[in-house]
Order: C-alpha cells, then structure tokens, then sequence
C-alpha cells in the first residue's frame, strides 16, 4: 500500500503541530510510531486516504460516527443549521427540543445542561457533585478515561485502592490526591474504599460499561454495590455515558442496566459528528448550576445551533427501529468471524463485545478490568493493527480502544473485514 503522501503530510506537520496530530491517540506511538494515516474523505463506512487508498472505518471518530460517516440526514441539517447562522449566543427553540429529546430517552435525567466536549461535561458533574455535596473528594475506576481535566488525569493504577497520584505533568499534586482510583469489577476493594472514605466522597465516576480499556460489562452485582454503598454514605453516582450513550439502545447505559444515576455526562454521538458534550440530573443537584445555583459552568459556543441540529439529526437516525438490532447482527457476524479465524490460526485472543461495540485483546485471560486489559500483548496488537491496516481495514491504533460497527456497515463490509482478519492471524502465526 501506498503512503508516501500520509508520511510526506505527516513530516510536515509536525514541524507546526505538536507530536503532528490534535489528540495524543490519534498518533501511531502506541503501535510503533510513524506516519499515521492522513484521512481525506469519509462516506457512509469508508475512508479515503490522501494517497487514494480506501478503507473499512471501525474507528466512527473514536465513537461518535455511529451513523457512518456524511450521513445524509444529519449533513442535511448541518447544512440548515449553517444557512441559519452557526452562532448566535442566545437561546435557540432547537436546544429546548434536543433536551426534551435527552429527557425522554434517559429518565434519570430531570434537566440538561449542553457544553462543548465530553471532558467539560463531566468536569462540570464533579463541579456540581462538590457543590450539592460540600464535599471535596472523588472516587473512580482504574483504566477509565474521563476526558483531560484535571482531576480525572489520575493515575489508573492497579494498586491496592489508594490515593492517587498525577497521570500527566501539569496537575497538581494536591488536586490528583482528592481522587481514590479502585479497581473496576472489584466490589471487595471498592467497599474498603467506601468504609474509609465514603463520608468525605462528593461522587463515585463510574463508565457503567466500560470503553476505555476495550469494552469491559460490570459483572453481575457490581453497580449494585456501588449504588448500595453510595447512598449509604451520601456520596453521588456519576455515570460517564460519553460512550455509552445511545451505543446500544435509544437511550442511556443506566437504563439497559436499571439504574438511576444522580447525574450523567453524555458526549459524543449525540453530537452527530460535531463538537458536544452534556450534563443532566436529578433536579435539585442539577439546581446547583448558575443562573439557578452557585456552582459555574458556562459556554461561547455551548449549545451551538449546529452542533445541537447535527445531534437531533443523529438521535432520530438513531430512533428509527430495528438500528441496534441490525448493530448486534452485524457485531456478532464480525465477533464470530474473528473467533473462528483466530482458533484456524491458533492465535490466542480474548474479545469482548457489546452489540456493534467489540475489542479484542491478544490474551487468554478474561478481560474485567484495566489490569487484565494492561497484560494482554500490545506487541501483537500492533503487528495484527499494521496487517489490518495494510489491507484497508482502519482501527484505532491502540490496543485499548474499541471497534465500532456502524449503521453505515454492510454485511460484505464484515465479510471482507474477516478475510482480513483471516489473513492477519496467518501471517502473525508464521
Ligand atoms: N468520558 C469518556 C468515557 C470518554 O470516552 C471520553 C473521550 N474518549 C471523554 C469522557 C472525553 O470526551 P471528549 O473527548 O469529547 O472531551
């Protein structure tokens, strides 16, 4: 395959931009750097690279894209939206529709507040958690990812539950100590965290389903505890539905799950495509937000006309039946299909898959939490990734991240995907 003009952009822009990319994963360092693929067109489930090669995308844009890309019905309404005047810094009709469209599909939401990202999204639900609760400290799970703010920068360490320490350089020391990291899918840890700290504990973040080291179900009981144990010391639950939200049904994860969480932070597809982020709770905690309460959170560009109309857009593709019906078809075709090529091949792997949402880990251990994803092999994530990638399949170029199958995705799309896969598994059993 041709990449002579990916690696020709690629040294250039990293002359201008730091590391040549805009967020650290989309680099290639975790799979043995170079040139990462510099993308020039996406249609439906396909990408287009600078140097014409096509591909099968099963990255969607690390989540968001669960329409395929250039969906007709959303583009629509960007374009809309665009002729209307993408800016205004008023209110819109629109954001009042899209909050009631949120409202109904996730009902442990009373009221909704729109930001820009997923990582404001759930720094605000900290905010507000500090605010209702008076108090300072937050729990979360080792090897999930909250977005960059600082406090959820913190160490996913496998440790006993500890205090934690910073993940990045530039966050304080003082502020990574107000977070306790426990292990998730582990109630007997999480509880010695709560006996210890759980009065002083604003909120308890927690992925109900897991996307940031593969995805990782909770096991039977698991959010039970934590919920028990929550209200047993006053302390909120947070769910970070970033991902979750509306990947397998039109609505929240809590509700697949039969849970109702004190406030959750959404993002991602329910922008469309387009930059969003936002935060909705039970109505007193979320009465603690400005102009009702004292705890600030604002926007130029929160609840943008744009991306609120690409994200209506979005949610009633989404709302059409038979969508996730057709996902899990489709990502059980594909889990099948890699199964039966890594047992011809005698590779071994682990996948973990939730309707159209599937990782694969080069393990033979059960994967439940972030240690066991920690161990499985990176270096053999990374040969299979180039292999892939060679044959005009794009993955996210990191063993953690999940594949996403699209509406856009058609049935010859997995078939071709798990000749690939086929082909890969034989080379890395050479
Ligand atoms: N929470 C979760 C669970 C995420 O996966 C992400 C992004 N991958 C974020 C928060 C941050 O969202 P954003 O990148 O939109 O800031």
């Amino acid at each position: 395959m041709n990449r002579t003009q990916s690696e020709k952009l690629h040294n250039e822009a990293v002359t201008h931009i730091v590391g040549g990319v805009n967020s650290p994963s989309r680099s290639y360092k975790a799979v043995g750097g170079g040139a990462p693929t510099v993308m020039a067109k996406a249609q439906g489930a396909y990408f287009y690279d600078v140097d014409g090669n096509k591909y099968i995308d099963y990255l969607a844009a690390y989540g968001p894209i669960i329409t395929g890309h250039a969906h007709p019905h959303i583009t629509q309404a960007l374009t809309t939206a665009a002729q209307n005047g993408l800016l205004y810094g008023t209110p819109t009709e629109h954001e009042i529709k899209f909050a009631k469209m949120l409202k109904e599909a996730i009902p442990s939401m009373d009221k909704v507040r729109f930001t820009n990202s997923g990582t404001e999204a759930v720094m605000t639900t900290i905010r507000v958690a500090r605010a209702y609760t008076g108090r300072i400290k937050m729990l979360k799970f080792a090897g999930c990812y909250h977005g960059h703010s600082d406090l959820v920068l913190v160490a996913a360490g496998s440790g006993p539950a500890t205090l934690g320490t910073p993940d990045s350089a530039g966050v304080p020391k003082s502020i990574a100590e107000e977070v306790i990291t426990v292990p998730f899918n582990d109630p007997e840890r999480f509880i010695e965290a709560m006996d210890k700290w759980g009065d002083e504990l604003a909120g308890i973040l927690v992925e109900p389903i897991v996307g940031n080291f593969g995805m990782v179900e909770p096991n039977p009981g698991f959010l039970e505890v934590v919920h028990t144990h929550a209200k047993k010391h006053g302390t909120l639950v947070i769910y970070d539905e970033v991902i979750t939200a509306f990947r397998f049904h039109y609505g929240a994860a809590s509700t697949l799950l039969g849970f109702e969480p004190d406030l959750t932070a959404l993002g991602k597809i329910i922008g469309g495509g387009l930059p969003i982020g936002a935060y909705g709770g039970k109505k007193e905690v979320m009465e603690q937000v400005a102009p009702n309460g004292p705890a600030y959170q604002a926007g130029t560009m929160a609840g943008n006309p744009a991306s609120i109309q690409t994200g209506i857009a979005c949610l009633e593709v989404l709302r059409a039946p038979g969508v996730y019906e057709e996902l899990d078809r489709l990502g059980k075709l594909l889990e099948d299909g890699i199964l039966a090529a890594a047992k011809q091949h005698q590779i071994t792997i682990t996948v973990n898959r939730i309707r159209g949402a599937l990782s694969i880990y080069f393990t033979d251990e059960k994967v439940e939490n972030y240690e066991q994803a920690e161990a499985s092999d990176g270096e053999q994530f990374a040969h299979f990734f180039r292999l892939m990638l060679e044959q005009g399949i794009n993955l996210a170029p990191s063993k953690y991240e999940a594949w996403f199958v699209t509406t856009a995705h058609t049935e010859q799309d997995i078939e071709e995907t798990v000749k690939a896969v086929n082909h890969a598994f034989e080379k890395m059993a050479q």
